[in-house]
């Protein structure tokens, strides 16, 4: 079931990615210090400042979802129809307003840290297997994904999402 209420507005949709982000506990993504404090905001985001490298960072910094101009909301809906539904950018980006260009650079993005093997954005493609689930595999996998300086998306019931086999039809 699709979590609409947590998706209602970019700042429901920053909330959850906060409480997701960090529950292992905050710690600034340069050099893993944890010597951190709140530090404003950016936007619908919560701000940082690492006390030890003195940089600022915010719930998106270093992850596929940073400096993006697509509200967090439409782009967790993006993802899911994407994947789910085998809706197309050009649909995607029609429905939800949004431009062709950066909604396409991200679905990429979002494929790439699936380590999805050459996923095509073009045409209708299908996934043989997809599934969802928030235990121990989910947490494992987003370590490992951190590790290359990547942040899986890791959102409530998308943790751990998997795909295996994609073909294009
Ligand atoms: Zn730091």
């Amino acid at each position: 079931m699709f979590p609409f209420e947590l998706l209602s507005s970019e700042a429901s949709a920053a909330n959850l990615r906060q409480q997701v982000r960090w529950r292992e506990g905050l710690q600034c993504p340069h050099y893993r210090s944890e010597s951190v404090i709140k530090h404003g905001s950016y936007r619908e985001y919560q701000r940082y400042l690492c006390k030890d490298c003195d940089r600022t960072f915010n719930d998106k910094t270093g992850t596929i979802f940073a400096h993006a101009k697509i509200g967090l909301d439409k782009l967790l809906f993006a993802f899911y129809s994407f994947l789910r539904f085998n809706t197309s950018i050009r649909q995607l980006d029609a429905e939800l307003d949004v431009s062709y260009r950066s909604l396409h650079r991200r679905v990429e993005q979002f494929a790439r840290t699936l380590d999805v093997p050459a996923i095509s954005l073009v045409g209708p493609s299908e996934i043989d297997e997809f599934y969802v689930s928030a235990g121990k595999k989910g947490r494992e996998r987003d370590r490992e994904s951190r590790s290359r300086g990547l942040s899986k998306l890791g959102q409530g019931t998308y943790e751990g999402v998997q795909a295996t086999g994609v073909h294009t039809r």
